[in-house]
């Protein structure tokens, strides 16, 4: 006999049917819960995050508190998840840091009721060379005269006005492109010693690249700057919300100025060696909420 008895179809469907029992008696405990996921999984020191968070309840908002800075964040329709772009300074030390969330509930049963997690990341730390390299750069960039001293007092003024800005509204969207394509000639965070003088890590992601290539636009945004700096040269700065801004550095010409919107991918200058630079190559940086973070790291993200 092949058919299957009653009994017999009554055994294999028990375990199912507990466990779905269990799934329908249990305490609200998967409602009571938030999904809170960053990625890369691993946070270094130095590098961006991309926070998502499914929330226990619909929310009309959500924000975040992370090592000081307030993070707000976007909700993706097509995965039903919060997300929010973040990151640790070069100065972050090895621990763990709690995320702060605090939402406010959508329309429904009570609307506007505000509810709150916390969760904590381990932030490792990051490797970063040291390149023992004596460059040589122009005495005018180490021992500066009293005319040079003043310019690069005014750079050093423009830069403290305009790239620590938090603008409300994102206008980045999805992954962030790479500005040229071309082999790397410096990694962010890697040591460098100009003349003897051992400098500050290095605060960008180099691209060797003759003068004249072009440079593009590595998401969506408002251009912030276009004008020439005393060590940065041609200096283009885009804004693109929420204080995350990428930096393009000793530019040969302009495309863009001050104001203009800009797409991923349109050409914002063509490259150069104009200010600091030991000879043409694209220097560029990423900057959130006033620290510097890795823009190979930021490139690597799925961004939604
Ligand atoms: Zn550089």
């Amino acid at each position: 006999m092949n058919r299957p008895t009653n009994a017999f179809v009554l055994i294999r469907i028990t375990p199912l049917l507990l466990i779905w029992l269990f799934l329908i008696s249990a305490p609200r405990a998967s409602a009571a819960n938030w999904t809170v996921r960053a990625q890369p999984a691993r946070l270094v020191n130095g590098a961006p995050v991309l926070f998502k968070v499914r929330p226990p309840v619909r929310l009309a908002s959500l924000s975040g508190s992370w090592l000081g800075h307030e993070i707000p964040f976007s909700f993706d329709p097509k995965t039903k998840t919060w997300f929010a772009l973040a990151g640790a300074s070069l100065e972050t030390g090895p621990g763990t840091y709690a995320l702060d969330l605090a939402g406010e509930s959508a329309a429904g049963k009570s609307p506007g009721t505000k509810i709150s997690s916390s969760r904590r990341f381990a932030v490792a730390r990051g490797k970063y060379p040291k390149i023992k390299v004596a460059l040589s750069v122009e005495g005018k960039f180490t021992e500066p005269n009293p005319e040079q001293q003043k310019q690069i007092e005014e750079g050093q003024q423009i830069k403290k006005d305009y790239l620590n800005r938090v603008t409300p509204d994102r206008e980045w969207s999805g992954s962030f492109s790479a500005p040229a394509e071309a082999g790397i000639s410096d990694v962010f965070g890697s040591e460098r010693i100009f003349n003897g003088k051992t400098s500050s890590p290095h605060q960008g992601l180099d691209f060797r690249v003759p003068s004249g290539t072009p440079v593009a636009a590595m998401n969506d945004g408002t251009v912030l700057l276009a004008r020439p700096l005393y060590f940065e040269g041609n200096f283009v700065v885009i804004d693109h919300g929420q204080g995350l801004l990428t930096l393009y550095l000793h530019l040969s010409e302009f495309k863009v100025k001050e104001g203009d919107q800009v797409k991923r991918g349109q050409i914002i200058g063509l490259s150069g060696g104009t200010g600091r630079a030991t000879g043409p190559h694209l220097h560029v940086a990423v900057r959130w909420q006033g620290t510097y973070l890795d823009p190979a790291a930021l490139i690597r993200l799925q961004l939604p």
